[in-house]
């Protein structure tokens, strides 16, 4: 099945708001076997949606809309959509009810006018439940079985809606055992794109038929398998046979899947041992912590930190020896494990992690460079340190100095902790 998607919005025309339905719409879709043939945009106008809808549905007979279903004047994708149809606008009486009710439940008074306007739908249209808001979605098809359905803008709203009502419709128009599209996403850390194509090989262009993608970012490069034009019941398997085989080449590198994040395996991983965290940050300046404070549950583990930016504060509260700092400055081996000591032993957790380095866009030196980070682990007792020269500006540099981190504290847990990665090219 081709469908087009139409998203519409001057906040997306303007770029204020960035297109995350239509993404979401191609990924969910792709993976279902529908193929999203084209995308358009158009702004707050019903003549401009008119224009993009009937020029969609001319081509494919098949359209999913996002946006303009609200209760304000510049929300017209009903009206506009169904002029197209040639139907008019009628009031829905159960919609007028459930709207009525929503209100006096969530408000304690009675329906606004404006948002009667909600009730208004086009002459023989197919409501599609929105049980995450309020403006329902909208189904409408012709004798010709060419459709249009209009899904809100909200992208909490639509994905709901999506997930609940359009693709188990759209799953019964499906034919069986048709071709599909789906992925998997192998997470790397602390090794440069180049080095990975390295240790994949012959398969760095591919696996079994699958197409191997990279993507690089602040979490790391991720290699991402994609199947295309196979039917659903074989898919699975093979992802998973290509996934173990890439597996086997690029080994300790892989810390997840999918969205896995590096903080919260982390902590899972603690929590299993009965471990606890502090964090001593110098050039992360608490980002670390955040990252780890963020997942939920992770007050079992983390006890807390030090921002200890000046030296001054590394000496006072994390006990880091002002010879060191003298000797080997404040971005050095000894004054990264210091940190991490001290951290354990005055939060009194099991484990503490020290992070200093040169975030940029200043202070480098030849012998130092902007990038220089030097990480330490301390586990009970135990302390391992890495330097690496981390790629980026500021932020990605202090982004990435926090991923170092995880994945030193993940390599700890391994016992892997002579493997480098950009520390080898650091
Ligand atoms: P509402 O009932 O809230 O008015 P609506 O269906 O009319 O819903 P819009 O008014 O078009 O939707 O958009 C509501 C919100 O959703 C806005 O904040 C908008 O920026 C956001 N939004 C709209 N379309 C998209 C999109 N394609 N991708 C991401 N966000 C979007
Ligand atoms: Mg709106």
């Amino acid at each position: 099945m081709n469908i087009e998607i139409v998203t519409i919005g001057d906040e997306l025309l303007l770029g204020f708001t960035i297109d995350t339905n239509a993404a979401h719409l191609a990924r969910e879709l792709a993976a279902l076997g529908v193929r999203i043939v084209r995308r358009a945009t158009c702004g707050d106008d019903a003549d401009a949606i008119a224009a993009a809808v009937r020029e969609a549905l001319e081509r494919t007979g098949a359209v999913i809309t996002t946006g303009g279903l609200g209760p304000t004047a510049d929300d017209m994708t009903k009206p506009a959509i169904g002029s197209i149809f040639g139907r008019g606008m009628v009031l829905d009486p159960d919609i007028l009810v459930a709207l009525e009710a929503r209100w006096l439940k969530r408000f304690g008074h009675e329906l606004p006018a404006s948002n009667r306007q909600q009730a208004m739908v086009p002459e023989r249209a197919t409501i599609l439940a929105n049980r995450h808001g309020s403006a329902p979605g909208i189904w409408l098809e012709d004798d010709r079985q060419r459709w249009v359905a209009m899904l809100p803008g909200v992208p909490r709203e639509m994905r709901g809606m999506l997930a609940d009502t359009l693709i188990p419709q759209l799953r019964e128009r499906l034919p069986v055992g048709g071709s599909v599209v789906r992925s998997k996403t192998l997470r790397t850390a602390n090794i440069a794109e180049s080095a990975l194509a390295d240790k994949l090989g012959d398969l760095a262009r591919g696996v079994d038929g699958l197409s191997l993608a990279y993507l690089p970012g602040n979490d790391g490069v991720d290699l991402r398998l994609t199947s295309h034009g196979r039917p659903a019941r074989d898919t699975e398997q093979r992802l998973t046979a290509a996934a173990q085989r890439v597996r086997e080449k690029v080994g300790r590198f892989i810390y997840g899947e999918g969205d896995d994040d590096l903080a919260a395996l982390m902590l899972a991983e603690c929590a299993a041992r009965n471990a606890t965290i502090a964090v001593a940050e110098s050039c992360t300046g608490g980002l670390l912590g955040m990252r780890l404070t963020a997942v939920p549950g992770s007050s079992r583990v983390v006890q807390g930190g030090t921002i200890a930016y000046a030296n001054a504060v590394k000496v006072r509260e994390l006990g880091v020896a002002q010879s060191d700092l003298d000797a080997h400055g404040a971005v050095s081996e000894p004054v990264a494990r210091a940190m991490a000591t001290g951290a354990r032993l005055r939060f009194g957790t099991t484990i503490g992690i020290g992070i200093t380095g040169i975030a940029g866009p200043d202070g480098g030196t030849p012998e130092k460079p902007v990038g220089t980070v030097w990480v330490a682990v301390d586990m009970d007792g135990e302390v391992h340190a890495v330097r690496a020269v981390l790629p980026g500006d500021r932020s990605e540099i202090r982004y990435r100095a926090a991923q170092l981190a995880l994945d030193r504290l993940r390599r700890a847990f391994e016992h892997d902790v002579d493997a480098t990665g950009w520390t080898a090219r650091g």
